[in-house]
């Protein structure tokens, strides 16, 4: 196996992956803030870090892979005001249908997935050490970091000390002893959530969460950190800047790995603008698998336009894929690693529209070779390739029955009943009879297909 390279954003190039410990690797993905459903736009790092959890777990032995929920925000709070709904129901509820809806998509789940409200008290901790060490201070009920304190503030986002404060849109409040200073702890009122602290009582910023968390779980310096695109700044930089200076300058992460927008007319999707869809919605017209895989049809740094016309190509080439398998039912798959070169494709800084043509190939070879064997071996690779892109997961059979929610149509169990009968008129020669039953089939999306001896059937 040849080595893993990434694009690291701290020096904006490829680089050859080599973990802190040579056996463990330690990787932070920003999670989301749960006030409510995740767009697919969301969905794109999770699938893409999904992606490379997997790849990471087949050649390291050992990958804690932390992804946290924020469920302590000023949109949280909004949210709960707007609707009278209590901010613990809210956050309770948003994260049970975020995981199943990134359940639905092949994410795996993260080994720890840390809740920003359980740690309030190691963020109140990394607040003091940073005022102790002159990083930090406190002003009217809020703790600010001092971005004049950090010479180097400001090295990932790679922005000017102008482009800083104009990027970060602080308010420029008149406790902020420098504009581009940034909350680390903020008072509440007495209507709003917080936690007693030694500046009274109040809840953390965003971005002191992360640092807190992460260091709880994967120490001061570790190996990967990710999110999509808009977290590099300020979000990133601001943890970089509080988990470096609270620890005498240790990197936070060595590798920092970001994906590009999901886009729709060449916009960003985002619930700001509207131009959205939710994960859910989308999953009652195509199957998850099929929304994972116009994901990663694009290589995860490049922008991917999204459209609904792309989700049902997605479809019919699953179709393809899984019809491939299910002709092959003839041999019977085994477990073998896929072929070098789809490996070498996602080694490649993830380069998963390749290791996508791969299976292409595969399928192509599948459908025309008559040797069991070799069908055989097609077949375990195929599935196995398929495995590491969190695809063709789930039994051939029920890829078939799938179908758009609220359809009406026949459910399995009378399509099955009218196959039943259709056979029986057959074994008695009435032929017009099982025509008929083929016909009421066909006019209701199902397609059969007789072989060996057995009919399959699959939805249009
Ligand atoms: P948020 O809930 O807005 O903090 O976003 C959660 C995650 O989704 C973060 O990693 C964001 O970078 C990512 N994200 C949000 N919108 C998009 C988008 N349109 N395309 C790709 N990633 C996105
Ligand atoms: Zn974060």
């Amino acid at each position: 196996m040849t080595d893993l390279f990434l694009h690291n954003t701290l020096s904006r190039k490829k680089e050859r992956f080599e973990p802190i410990e040579a056996a463990r690797v330690r990787m932070y993905v920003c999670g989301p803030t749960v006030y409510d459903f995740a767009h697919i736009g969301n969905a794109r790092p999770v699938v893409v870090f999904d992606t490379l959890y997997r790849l990471l777990k087949k050649l390291y032995p050992q990958v804690t892979y932390v992804r946290n929920i924020t469920d302590v925000d000023d949109k949280i709070m909004a949210r709960a005001k707007e609707t009278g709904e209590p901010i613990e129901s809210i956050t309770t509820r948003t994260t049970k249908a975020f995981h199943d809806d990134m359940g639905a998509l092949g994410a795996l789940p993260p080994d720890i997935e840390p809740r920003a409200t359980q740690y309030i008290r190691q963020m109140i901790e990394l607040c003091e050490l940073l005022i102790e060490k002159k990083h930090a201070y406190v002003a009217e009920g809020h703790v600010l970091f001092s971005v004049p304190s950090m010479p180097d503030y400001g090295k990932l986002s790679r922005r000017s000390r102008d482009e800083l404060i104009a990027g970060a849109r602080v308010d420029v409040a008149p406790y902020k002893k420098d504009p581009a200073d940034f909350v680390l702890w903020k008072p509440s009122a007495e209507d709003q959530v917080g936690w007693d602290s030694p500046w009274g009582r109040g809840r953390p910023g965003w971005h002191i969460e992360c640092s807190a968390m992460s260091k709880e779980h994967l120490g001061i310096t570790f190996d990967i950190h990710g999110g999509g695109l808009d977290l590099i700044f300020p979000h990133h930089e601001n943890e970089i800047a509080q988990s470096s200076c609270a620890h005498d300058g240790a990197p936070l992460s060595r590798y920092w790995v970001h994906n590009g927008f999901l886009t729709v007319n060449g916009e960003k999707m985002s619930k700001s603008l509207g131009n959205f869809f939710t994960v859910r919605e989308l999953l009652a017209e195509a199957p998850g698998e099929a929304l994972r895989l116009s994901l990663l049809n694009g290589h995860y740094r490049q922008p991917l336009d999204f459209t609904k016309d792309a989700m049902q190509k997605a479809k019919n080439t699953l179709d393809r894929w899984y019809g491939a398998l299910r002709n092959a039912r003839d041999v019977e798959a085994e477990t073998l690693d896929p072929p070098h070169d789809f490996m070498l494709a996602l080694l490649d800084d993830l380069n998963t529209p390749q290791a996508i043509a791969h299976i292409h190939e595969m399928v192509n070879e599948l459908n025309k070779s008559t040797d069991a064997k070799e069908r055989k071996r097609l077949k375990s690779e195929i599935l196995s390739c398929g495995y590491y892109l969190g695809l063709l997961l789930q039994p051939i059979e029920d890829w078939f029955k799938w179908q758009p929610e609220g359809q009406g149509g026949l459910s399995d169990k009378e399509i099955e009943d009218h196959i039943a009968a259709r056979l029986n008129a057959r074994k008695t020669k009435n032929f017009a009879e099982a025509d008929r039953i083929r016909d009421v089939l066909s006019d209701a999306g199902i397609v059969l297909e007789d072989s060996a001896g057995r009919t399959i059937w699959r939805r249009r």
